[in-house]
Order: C-alpha cells, then sequence, then structure tokens
C-alpha cells in the first residue's frame, strides 16, 4: 500500500512534467505582453515556381525571441495562443508586419516582378476577429496591393465554415486576396466542397511528398495521388503547392506531375527579412547547387 501510495504520489508531483506545465503556463500568460514588447520576429521562406526556379512569394513564419527560454519556434507557442485568444493580437501583428515588408521588398526592386507573402491565419482570427477590416486595413495602411497577400488557413478552419466565416473568406477574396489551404491531405476535406469556397491554391502536406518513391518507399501510391490531386485541382481552376521539397529528385517529380510550386530546405530555409533580397539576386533555384539558407 505503502509503495503503491509513493509512486502514485510521485507520478501526481513529477518534476519534470510539473515543469513542463510550469513553462507552459508561463508562455500563455506573456503572450499578449510579449507581442506589445516586440519579442515575436518573422522569418520568410520562398515559394518557388517549380518551372523556372524563381521564387513567386514567400511564407512568414512567427518566432518568439524569449527573454528567457530562447528563439522558440511556433510550435511551442502558437497553440497556446489559439487556447487563451492572443492569436488575434499575434496574428494581427504577424500581418502588418509581413504586408510591411513585402510592400518594402517591392519599393526596394521596382523593376522586378513583386513578391506575394503568405500568412498563416488561425481559425480564431476568422471566428473572433475583425479579420476583414483588420487586412483592409493594413493594405491601405501599407499600401500593397491585396493581389500580394495570400492567407493560408488550415482544411479545418474551413470546411465547417458555414455563416460568418465564409462571409470572411468571401469578402477577403472579392477584395482580392488569395486564400490557400495549409497542410491539405491531413484533414477530411473534399476537393468538390472546398472547390465551392473562394480558395484559390492548395498547399499539398509534406507527408505526400515524403512519401514519393525512394529506396527506403518502394510503393509509389503517394505520387499517384499527388499526381491526381494536381490534376483534379487544375481542372478545379486551383494552383498547388508542394511542401517540405528537401531533395533534387522530388522537385522533379513534382514538376513532372504538373505542381506549380514547392517550398522546403532544397530551395531554401526560412530566412531573416534582409536575407530574402540576396537570396533573390543570384541564380534560379532549381536546387542544383544543394540545400541553401
Ligand atoms: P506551416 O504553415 O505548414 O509551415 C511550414 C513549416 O514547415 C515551417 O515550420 C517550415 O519551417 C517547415 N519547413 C519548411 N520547409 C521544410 C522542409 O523542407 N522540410 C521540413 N521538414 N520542414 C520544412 P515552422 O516555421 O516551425 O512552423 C510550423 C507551423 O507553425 C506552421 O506550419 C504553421 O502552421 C504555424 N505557424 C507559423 N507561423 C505562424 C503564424 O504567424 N500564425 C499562425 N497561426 N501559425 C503559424
Ligand atoms: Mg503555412
Ligand atoms: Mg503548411
Ligand atoms: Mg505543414
Amino acid at each position: 500500500w505503502a509503495k503503491a501510495d509513493g509512486k502514485a504520489r510521485w507520478t501526481l508531483f513529477d518534476p519534470e512534467r510539473n515543469a513542463h506545465r510550469m513553462t507552459r503556463q508561463a508562455l500563455s500568460s506573456t503572450l499578449r505582453p510579449a507581442v506589445d514588447r516586440g519579442e515575436f520576429t518573422l522569418e520568410y521562406q520562398p515559394l518557388v515556381g517549380l518551372g523556372d526556379g524563381r521564387a513567386q512569394g514567400v511564407e512568414a513564419l512567427v518566432r518568439w525571441r524569449h527573454p528567457q527560454f530562447g528563439t522558440l519556434p511556433p510550435n511551442r507557442f502558437i497553440g497556446l495562443a489559439e487556447e487563451n485568444g492572443a492569436i488575434v493580437e499575434l496574428g494581427r501583428w504577424v500581418l502588418e508586419r509581413s504586408c510591411h515588408q513585402a510592400r518594402a521588398w517591392q519599393l526596394a526592386r521596382p523593376d522586378e516582378p513583386p513578391l506575394f507573402v503568405s500568412v498563416n491565419v488561425a481559425v480564431r482570427q476568422v471566428w473572433d476577429s475583425d479579420l476583414v477590416a483588420d487586412v483592409a486595413g493594413i493594405l491601405d495602411e501599407t499600401g500593397l496591393a491585396p493581389e500580394l497577400l495570400q492567407l493560408e488557413l488550415t482544411e479545418s478552419a474551413v470546411m465547417g465554415s458555414a455563416g460568418r466565416p465564409l462571409q470572411a473568406l468571401q469578402a477577403l477574396s472579392d477584395m482580392g486576396v488569395r486564400i490557400a489551404i495549409d497542410d491539405f491531405g491531413t484533414g477530411y476535406s473534399n476537393l468538390a466542397y472546398l472547390s465551392r469556397l473562394p480558395v484559390s491554391v492548395l498547399k499539398l502536406d509534406g507527408s505526400f511528398v515524403r512519401g514519393f518513391r525512394s529506396p527506403e518507399h518502394p510503393n509509389p501510391a503517394d505520387e499517384t495521388i499527388v499526381e491526381a490531386l494536381v490534376g483534379l485541382a487544375h481542372r478545379l481552376g486551383l494552383t498547388v503547392t508542394a511542401e517540405c521539397v528537401e531533395n533534387a529528385d522530388q522537385a522533379e517529380r513534382l514538376r513532372r506531375i504538373g505542381c506549380d510550386t514547392g517550398q522546403g530546405w532544397l530551395y531554401s530555409r526560412p530566412l531573416p527579412a534582409d536575407r530574402v533580397p540576396v537570396l533573390l539576386a543570384g541564380p534560379p533555384m532549381t536546387g542544383e547547387e544543394g540545400e541553401r539558407g
């Protein structure tokens, strides 16, 4: 009895779990003030045309430069921010920063085709905030054309989007902002339903490319599925981006399948804003020089 009791109590006060819980609480309660203190920063990862190896846009990815815990990746705090609602303020900051940055690059390279910026939007931003007014205000204030802004939502965010969220997506799309479905293929969405929504881009989840035939994965099923998905998406008027393109072989297969753009370590890791123009000034990103960034 004593032993079992002791063990149960030990589990209850497991110091590691306790420390983990306290860290989560500390992060959760400081998210909002951290937005005001300017502790967040964005990195940008190019979205590259598979045909010509040119960057067409960049995805903005948030990081938290935490004074105590160092630089934290989004999977450490986005979920917490969604739970406690801080995602609304954080998300607004990300949108504002991204649009300012995209406009600054455009002004700095007036003779080049401008890059679009693709911003991740959490479901709560569509439900709990006035996303449409925020986006309109930010575009107005930064001078960025709506066509140069793309919003990435997950399947689950749009699948049940009747009523208000659907109206928001429609209004954004009417404004000229592109809507992309992020991590496509990981949820339950069906293309027939998606095609009736104001969505214009599918971002195929990284698991598809990871499943391409290789010495370790002799089964070509994922390649067949991607080919069918790309064909169907194109016929429905959607463009397709592949995530997690890590090697030249994957890029070549995607290109042959007809996928439009790719994103991944083959082309570049996510970069700080000032490194993006350096990358753009370089040769096309065919990946022949190997991994960059
Ligand atoms: P995501 O939107 O699917 O972003 C792509 C993630 O894949 C990024 O991770 C990126 O660094 C990583 N990645 C890119 N290329 C490769 C590759 O070739 N191989 C592999 N293995 N990974 C690659 P990151 O930056 O850690 O972001 C993780 C997730 O956090 C994002 O997934 C997105 O869902 C979320 N997130 C990031 N920034 C924001 C934001 O501003 N707002 C919201 N709501 N969510 C964000
Ligand atoms: Mg994304
Ligand atoms: Mg994604
Ligand atoms: Mg993903």
